[in-house]
């Protein structure tokens, strides 16, 4: 399960606070160090944890909180506004822009899990009555593009893919061949690498530029804690990315990743990943996550 450990602390430290009838500055104090630790033991950011408990600390510690008869019940309310704050506040929708086809570029390392999102994502928008039109611009593995059209296939969306041609060039038609084939979205699987390199940014900002993009969303492995967070802000710093897909949420992810990578990059979280089959993405919703870890 996502967050069981950091869903297990909080839960006693707040099960404490709620035990208490009158609640003091010291109180508050020692509740926020047991918070701070178990947010970084679930590898949050370690700047993000200390803004996020000064912010707590600062409300809970005033007058109408302390002094009121529910003080345990608000402190946890304001745990989850912050919460919930940080993550982003409210849902943060696709932008889709106006013109047609609308443009998705979807980015990541390899084995985020990017040539499923990308599926997935298409199978959304089929469901809200669009027209996708997934395109291989991963050239570099031909099993990228097989798998591409097993997905689309299975979703019953169109593949546009011209083999291992240049990636660029294969985005520009693909634009061209949405036009003539009434597809009202392009989403284009790029390539991944294992580790991020400048031929891999190259790539990506010479396909930006040729088919600008109304989203660029980085797929990311919500497993791998920080990492994730520090690969979101290379991508961003080099690309401009409008959102993050956080995949793998369905396994045992201790929450670094779901609570810093808003925090630290800018970029909202989208769409989280909850397993492997196809119908498997859901809309993020801050508030909902922080009950989730909240518990
Ligand atoms: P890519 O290299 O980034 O294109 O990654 P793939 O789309 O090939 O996915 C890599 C692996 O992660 C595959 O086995 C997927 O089934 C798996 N995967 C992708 N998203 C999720 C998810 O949200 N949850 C789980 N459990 N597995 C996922």
């Amino acid at each position: 399960m996502a967050f069981e450990g950091l869903t297990d602390r909080l839960q006693d430290i707040f099960r404490k606070l709620r035990g208490k009838g009158k609640i003091t500055e010291e109180d508050v104090k020692v509740a926020m160090r047991e918070v701070r630790l178990a947010l970084l033991e679930a590898d949050v950011n370690f700047k993000v944890v200390k803004d996020f408990i000064n912010r707590v600390k600062d409300r809970a510690v005033g007058q109408e909180v302390l002094q009121s008869l529910t003080p345990g019940q608000q402190i946890i309310k304001i745990v989850y506004d912050e919460m919930t704050e940080l993550m982003g506040g409210k849902e943060s929708k696709l932008n889709l822009g106006s013109k047609t086809p609308s443009v998705i570029m979807a980015v990541g390392l390899q084995g985020a899990g990017k040539t499923t999102t990308v599926a997935k994502l298409a199978k959304t928008l089929v469901k809200q009555g669009r027209r996708p039109l997934l395109v291989a611009c991963d050239v570099y593995r031909p099993a990228a593009i097989k798998q591409l059209q097993v997905l689309g296939e299975q979703i019953g969306v169109p593949v546009f893919s011209m083999g291992q041609n240049n990636p660029v060039d294969i985005a520009r038609a693909s634009l061209h061949h949405a036009k003539s084939n009434n597809r009202d979205i392009v989403i284009l699987d790029t390539a991944g690498r294992l580790h991020i390199n400048e031929e891999l940014m190259e790539e990506l900002k010479n396909i930006k530029e040729a088919v600008n993009p109304d989203e660029i969303l980085l797929v990311v492995d919500a497993m791998t804690g920080q990492d994730a967070v520090n690969v979101a802000e290379a991508f961003n710093n080099d690309l401009g990315l409008t959102g993050v897909i956080l995949t793998k949420l369905d396994g045992d992810t201790r929450g670094g990743a779901a609570l810093s990578v808003k925090a630290v990059t800018g970029c909202p979280i989208k769409y989280v990943g909850m397993g492997e089959k196809l119908d498997a993405l859901e809309v993020f919703h801050p508030d909902r996550m922080a009950s989730r870890i909240l518990g």
